[in-house]
């Protein structure tokens, strides 16, 4: 399996002067080539071969025979996955997610007007070293750049990318590994997930009598006050200055994004880890496809859902994450699992707070377990039924929450009035007050 090493290149000004001249060339190469290829291809000749031997030529010198060879084989892939989807689309299996195919770009900021800088060295061209607690990024013509981050995954090196990150001013390198690992199969114990937004992972694991969940509510407290803090200076930014966006806000932005990933990541790590020690070997997730309807009254997690909320990445993470582990993740489509009783296949209906009412077992049951059970259902597994009372294997239809906790965010001068300032602030406080474990706790 493939993975990602990141870190981050800490070098001296003479060699940030080299290698910003080497990312600039390489920009220069890539915007060339795939000017040329938009073009034909726009006028409908597209030709894999166009311009390819002279640009070659021509940067070979510049910027080294190797780099050159790297960067034209990137445009490449691009285009090739460019005419894949377009093909997907001709024959009408675009997955959902995306919307719209459209030829690679160029390596160029369009809001900036300016050059992305960034570079491709290939696998035989760097190496890693590693001297004491030191690192160092080896590159030709000498360059030896000290590094830092942690090499988590040891492996087949495959390319190098270096890039400079204009928000934060740094320049990194994703440095692709080849990771061997051996899947182990045991036991076949299976768990069922549904994915939500109020509890991101409602999970039920085959003979367990408690479902498990993991709250996504500091989540949604954590980007709501980010998003807020935008909002406050885009109107700044609109009223005073007369521009849509400015370096701050696309700093909060990211910020907001990267803590909304963190916490996801976290989850479904902690979930992965947990499945993993119980023995899982395959987890069977509804695949809600793009997205989906709420039914809850939450207005907070409703426009989430339809501004921003990524299911396709928390899917994909959950893949990943599994993978690391030796589990696999199934994907099963996901109708009216959430509408039907898990227990005798009533069709009931939602009533407030994500509770679910099923009118032939008297039950009030949890909406996500709900959810999942259903999955496990449709996988043909037998799920005790909780109206016989008096058995003990009865599955309880209220999860176990987990609570996820969100760093809270560092103190920073407010952007609020002080008649708002109690509201913003409520949430970093509190979330302070939690603590990091996870905590286990019954929810009615
Ligand atoms: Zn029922």
């Amino acid at each position: 399996m493939k993975r990602v090493n990141k870190f981050r290149l800490r070098p001296t000004k003479e060699q940030e002067k080299v290698l910003f001249s080497l990312c600039e060339m390489s920009a220069v190469l890539w915007n060339k080539l795939n000017y040329v290829r938009r073009q034909a291809f726009f006028e409908g000749r597209f030709d894999w071969k166009e311009g390819v031997d002279e640009l070659y030529d021509e940067f070979k010198k510049i910027i080294g025979s190797a780099t050159a060879q790297q960067i034209i084989r990137k445009n490449d892939e691009a285009w090739r996955s460019f005419f894949a989807l377009l093909k997907l689309q001709k024959q009408g299996k675009l997955p959902p997610h995306i919307r719209k195919v459209s030829p690679p770009r160029y390596w160029k900021d369009r809001l900036l007007n300016k050059r992305k800088l960034m570079t491709v060295i290939r696998n035989d061209c760097y190496r890693i070293e590693e001297v004491g607690n030191k690192k160092w990024l080896v590159l030709p013509k000498g360059l030896r750049i000290r590094i830092t981050g942690e090499i988590r995954w040891e492996g087949k090196q495959g390319r190098l990318e270096v890039f400079y990150d204009d928000l934060t001013g740094r320049l990194y390198a994703y440095q692709s590994v080849e990771v061997n690992q051996s899947r182990r199969t045991v036991s076949s114990k299976r768990a069922f997930v549904d994915l939500g937004v109020i509890n991101i992972i409602t999970a039920w694991t085959e003979g367990e009598r408690q479902p498990i969940a993991f709250s996504g509510k500091p989540l949604l407290a954590d980007w709501w006050y980010w998003t807020k803090k935008t909002s406050h200076y885009q109107s700044i930014a609109k009223k005073i200055n007369r521009v849509d966006t400015t370096k701050r806000i696309r700093k909060y932005y990211r910020k907001r994004k990267l803590r909304f990933r963190h916490a996801i990541n976290t989850i479904v790590y902690r979930f992965v880890k947990l499945c993993h020690e119980k023995g899982v070997t395959e987890i069977v997730v509804g695949d809600v496809g793009g997205i989906r309807q709420n039914n809850d009254k939450n207005t907070k997690a409703n426009a989430m859902i339809h501004n921003f909320w990524s299911f396709r990445y928390i899917i994909n993470r959950l893949i990943t994450t599994a993978e690391n582990f030796g589990i696999k993740v199934r994907l099963v489509k996901e109708n009216h699992t959430s509408s039907a009783c898990p227990f005798c296949g009533t069709k009931g209906r939602r009533i407030t707070r994500g509770l679910f009412h099923c009118p032939k077992c008297y039950q009030i049951m949890n909406a996500d377990v709900v959810g999942c059970l259903n999955i496990a259902k449709k996988c043909k597994v037998i799920i005790p039924n909780p109206s016989r009372r008096g058995k003990d294997n009865r599955v309880l239809t209220h999860p176990a929450v987990l609570m996820e906790d969100c760093k809270p965010p560092r103190k920073e001068p407010s952007p609020f009035r002080a008649g708002r300032m109690s509201n913003a602030n409520a949430h970093p406080q509190s979330v302070s007050e939690r603590r990091s474990e996870p905590q286990y706790e019954r929810r009615c």
